[in-house]
């Protein structure tokens, strides 16, 4: 890949909060991205520990961790590796899902580019824990410069013999590769990302087999995000209790909030888990500017259900988003103050999901395409009342009938929009065109990072 200079304009700027807890972010700004740098700051430390462990003493760490996958599913990472057979005849393998794509989420790009090999040192733990012996880093294909960084730490990981042959003298082998995605959203999908990683379209696999048990190549695989794997080395050496105990029951650690949209201080934060929703907002984001109210919050990145201002005292863990009706997802907060059109929104919303369809199941593509004309005619002022009911019904039949997730992900926002302002979708109704644009409310929608 060519070797071009970074420039300062892409690098991401790092904001701090005192509420934060820095675990995962501990080096973010520290130079860490040079190989010695990262040894003084305890790198590589965690995996020469955990080459002095038995494989099940890891998995219960991780496990007794009260880690969760922090790509969105929120499924335990210790229980995970344990469904790899502990026997194969094929190789075992471990994947960074680092094909971050979700709207609003943009933190596996800051670990990326401040904390390489944090990255590497977790897939390293990963693979010996179910017993593989090579690892693949998986970047976004948009994420061209955070390649090229992740490309060079690789490079003096092996110049220092921490991959390879014989790793730290334990006689054992372990390899890590990148592969780069061509920017498909799809493929953060854990199968279809497989496929595109054996150099296949990147759609999604017919499950069970599960990866755990048939993955790539035909190998067991554990594949888990990159910050989720980042979050493995600090377990490793400050124990599974004193990480559990960052966060509520069950949802141990803290969570690289991205918090964008119509908030004073947008930014990356790493709080702990079960951080309020409402003081994420109005202290650590400083509140909504211009002196304009809050009206909705998208809490855990584009795919899920919107929590309306009145519903935004909620604790910020899987178990208590999930209570109040939407997803902890990838952990991309994007907040919606009172000038805006929702359903300018939802089609917004839309036309991504449209444009992101790999058009493998009906559902889906053709879900997504009849959403998204409704909404344009919509906002256009072209509705009429039925269209209401059947946005809400079309969006009901495409959940739960896709082969991927990424159906449900454009129908759970769809609802939850029509649901909660049906009377903003009935304002503009009958040929009246979007309100909001009539009172000279800003054009500009809530940005939101991706
Ligand atoms: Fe493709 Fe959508 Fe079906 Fe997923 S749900 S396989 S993205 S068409």
């Amino acid at each position: 890949m060519q070797n071009y200079p970074i420039s300062k304009s892409r690098m991401a700027s790092l904001v701090s909060h005192p509420d934060e807890v820095k675990v995962v972010s501990r080096r973010f700004g520290q130079g860490a991205t040079d190989i010695d740098r990262y040894l003084e700051l305890d790198g590589y430390r965690a995996v020469q520990k955990a080459l002095g462990m038995e494989a099940d003493a890891i998995i219960n760490e991780v496990k007794n961790s009260g880690l969760r996958g922090r790509g969105g599913a929120g499924f335990s990472t210790g229980m995970k590796w344990s469904f790899v057979p502990k026997q194969s005849a094929k190789p075992k393998y471990v994947l960074c899902n680092g094909d971050e794509s979700e709207p609003g989420t943009c933190k596996d790009r800051l670990i990326f580019e401040h904390d390489p090999h944090s990255v590497i040192e977790g897939v390293m733990i990963g693979g010996l824990a179910v017993g593989a012996r090579s690892g693949y880093i998986y970047i976004r294909g948009e994420y061209r410069y955070l390649s090229i960084i992740m490309q060079k730490a690789i490079r003096d990981a092996y110049t220092k013999g921490f991959l390879g042959k014989n790793i730290f003298g334990s006689g054992r082998d372990f390899d890590v590769y990148w592969h780069g995605g061509a920017g498909a959203y799809e493929v953060g999908e854990e199968s279809a990302l497989m496929e595109s990683l054996e150099g296949k379209r990147g759609i999604p696999r017919i499950r069970p087999p599960f990866p755990a048990v048939v993955g790539l190549w035909g190998g067991p695989t554990v594949i888990n995000n990159a910050e989720t794997l980042a979050s493995v080395p600090p377990i490793i050496l400050g124990g599974a209790e004193w990480f559990a105990k960052l966060g509520p029951p069950k949802n141990g650690g803290t969570r690289l909030f991205c918090l964008s949209g119509n908030v004073a201080k947008p930014g990356v934060y790493e709080l702990p888990m079960g951080y309020n929703l409402k003081k994420m907002i109005y202290e650590v984001g400083g509140g909504i500017p211009n002196g304009r109210q809050l009206k909705a919050v998208v809490p855990g990145g584009a795919s899920c259900p919107c929590l309306t201002a009145d519903e935004v005292d909620v604790n910020m863990d899987f178990d208590s988003v999930a209570k109040a009706g939407s997803m902890l997802g990838s952990g991309g907060v994007v907040v919606i103050d009172d000038a805006q059109c929702i359903v300018k929104f939802a089609l917004r919303t839309m036309k991504f999901y449209q444009h992101e369809s790999c058009g493998w199941c009906i559902p889906c593509r053709e879900g997504t395409d009849w959403l998204k004309k409704t909404l344009v005619r919509f906002h256009a002022g072209g509705g009429v009342k039925k269209d209401i009911d059947n946005m809400q019904y079309l969006s009901e039949n495409m959940l739960g009938r896709t082969f991927c997730p990424l159906g449900d992900a454009a129908a759970m926002p769809t609802i939850a929009f029509v649901k909660k302002f049906r009377k903003e979708f009935e304002d503009h109704l009958e040929g009246r065109p979007c309100p909001f644009e009539l009172e000279g409310a800003r054009e500009q929608m809530p940005v939101m990072a991706h």
